[in-house]
């Protein structure tokens, strides 16, 4: 199976921590030189390119809040200028501002939907513009199994990753005669940042109950997932959403 990313040039969001760290990391491991952006942890995102250079790849780090899309052309270039093309978008970033709607205040709306749906859709649309001159690209959005189930206290969230799933479908659509594919991942409960934030030990505990495989996912399950998708291997598949979740949303 073909999954080396030699020659590919790879921008991750949301790449200083959790998920997207590890993506970062498993891309440049498969050869990938990799853009690293993130919004406030400058020196984790350091720590990251540290890594892959002392490894012998290809990185940088590159501050830019995906809800802003005046940082959008500078997040491109720097993977085109630097590295000479882009090829894959993981659209990992994401954020919560969880509460029951009845208590939600429009902020928390617009914040998640800016920086989950509105963001992407827009940065997305900056990153088509090398990737359809190369006549390849491997666009990868992080959903949730959020987006597929709902969830109490999560309304804006759930509505922004249940938005990507449409909006991966309709670009999967746009771009396939470019040879360009779009792919959805929907992870189940990761242990990062988020969700040690969020969870109690007794809702951990009840969520575990709901993972046929028993345990929690890793953030290197979802980056293999993501090396797959942007993989030579994966050419055959578009507009597909893949929950990696354990099994949770299998019933
Ligand atoms: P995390 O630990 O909270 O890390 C979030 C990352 O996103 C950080 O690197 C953060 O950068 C970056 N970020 C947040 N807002 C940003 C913005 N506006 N612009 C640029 N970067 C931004 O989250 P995670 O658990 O790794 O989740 C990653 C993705 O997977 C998210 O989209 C999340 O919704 C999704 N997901 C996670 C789980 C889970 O169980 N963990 C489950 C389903 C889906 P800074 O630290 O630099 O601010």
């Amino acid at each position: 199976m073909q999954l080396d990313l030699t020659e590919r040039v790879a921008l991750v969001t949301g790449a200083s921590r959790g998920i997207g760290r590890a993506i970062a990391l498993a891309l440049a491991a498969s050869g990938a030189a990799v853009v690293v952006n993130y919004r406030g942890s400058e020196s984790a995102a350091n720590d990251v390119v540290e890594q892959i250079t002392q490894q012998g790849g290809r990185a940088l780090a590159v501050q830019a809040d995906i809800a802003d899309e005046s940082s959008h052309d500078a997040l491109i270039k720097a993977a085109t200028g630097n590295f000479g093309r882009l090829d894959i978008l993981v659209n990992n970033a994401g954020i919560t501002r969880d509460t029951l709607l009845l208590r939600m205040k429009a902020d928390d709306i617009d914040a998640v939907l800016n920086t989950n749906l509105r963001g992407i859709m827009l940065l997305t649309k900056a990153a088509l513009r090398p990737m359809t001159k190369q006549r390849w690209g491997r666009i990868i959005n992080m959903s949730s199994i959020i987006g597929l189930t709902g969830n109490a206290g999560q309304a804006n969230y759930a509505a922004a990753k249940a938005g990507l799933l449409g909006f991966t479908k309709s670009v999967a659509l746009e771009m396939a005669s470019r040879n360009i594919t779009a792919n959805a991942i929907c992870p189940g409960f990761i242990e990062t940042d988020m969700t040690a934030h969020a969870f109690t030990d007794e809702l951990r505990a009840a969520a575990l109950q709901r993972v046929p495989l028993g345990r929690f996912g890793s953030p290197d399950d979802i980056a293999a997932t993501t090396v797959f998708l942007a993989s030579e291997a994966a050419s055959y598949i578009t507009g597909q959403t893949l929950a990696v979740d354990g099994g949770w949303t299998m019933y």
